[in-house]
């Protein structure tokens, strides 16, 4: 399968810095032989400028949330036909930070992978434990109900999903789930998958959680580990294309 490494530029970026920082990974890019899949999630309003500055390059973007609703009197969201429309292939939907600030439950989340889905915008599911709940033991009941919301919503269309497990702890705290722990997630999240998918080895599992330049090799050379979803080095060009270079040896 090939890998998928997806920068998640959080609430950072300014036109001009977006501008270099996407020169400098297309530029990197140019000598990466055979490169695996590359997108940038980014805030929504620089999806117009990241369309016409990555148009026409293998590098796909998308955004960092989806409405769960169509259209209509939301206030402040935005729509999968919206995103559609400025060519995202991807939709970041209940990262830890929008199910930890926005209080996303997991309904909620599955009905935006169902709605991603439906205007054809890729839904990139985040599952993950808490610190709390990974020392409790519930790491794998934590994840396995947070997927299963999304399975019980969008049914045999979970082959066209990409889920990115992202254990809380290690989001942008520079502590990363060692390759054995990420592993065995993956494995049980695999399993799951696989059970609900009619054919096939199910979507690609991306770790997420302080993936950079050092570890992203390790990682990604487990059987269950599809690619990365980078948050802190995917704001910087060499980081992120070195991590790119791993999963693209990392086949
Ligand atoms: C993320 O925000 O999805 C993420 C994985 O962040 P970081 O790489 O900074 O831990």
């Amino acid at each position: 399968m090939k890998k998928l490494i997806a920068g998640n530029w959080k609430m950072n970026g300014s036109l001009s810095a977006n501008e270099s920082l996407l020169a400098e990974i297309k530029a990197g890019l140019v000598n990466v032989s055979t490169p695996c899949d590359v997108a940038v999630c980014v805030p929504g309003v620089y999806l117009s400028q990241v369309q016409s500055l990555l148009g026409g390059t293998s590098i796909a973007w998308g955004a960092q949330d989806v409405s769960a609703h169509e259209k209509g009197a939301y206030t402040g969201e935005t729509s999968g036909a919206m995103l559609r429309e400025f060519g995202c292939r991807y939709a970041l939907v209940g990262h830890s930070e929008r199910r930890q600030y926005h209080g996303e439950t997991d309904l909620v989340v599955a009905a935006k992978a169902q709605r991603a889905l439906a205007f054809g915008v890729t839904p990139v599911v985040c599952v993950g434990e808490t610190l709390a709940e990974r020392e409790s033991g519930d790491t794998m009941l934590v994840v396995k109900r947070q997927l299963a919301a999304v399975i019980h919503a969008v049914g045999h269309c979970v082959s066209e999903v990409v889920v990115a497990y992202e254990p809380v702890w290690a989001i942008g705290t520079g502590r990363t789930a060692t390759p054995e722990q990420a592993q065995e997630v993956h494995a049980v999240l695999r399993a799951q998958l696989v059970a609900a998918c009619t054919r096939g080895s199910g979507p690609r599992i991306l770790y997420g959680g302080s993936m950079n330049a050092a570890n992203a090799a390790e990682l990604l050379a487990q059987p269950d580990i599809d690619g990365g979803l980078i948050g802190g080095a995917a704001l910087k060009a060499a980081d992120f294309i070195a991590i790119i270079s791993a999963a693209s040896v990392a086949r």
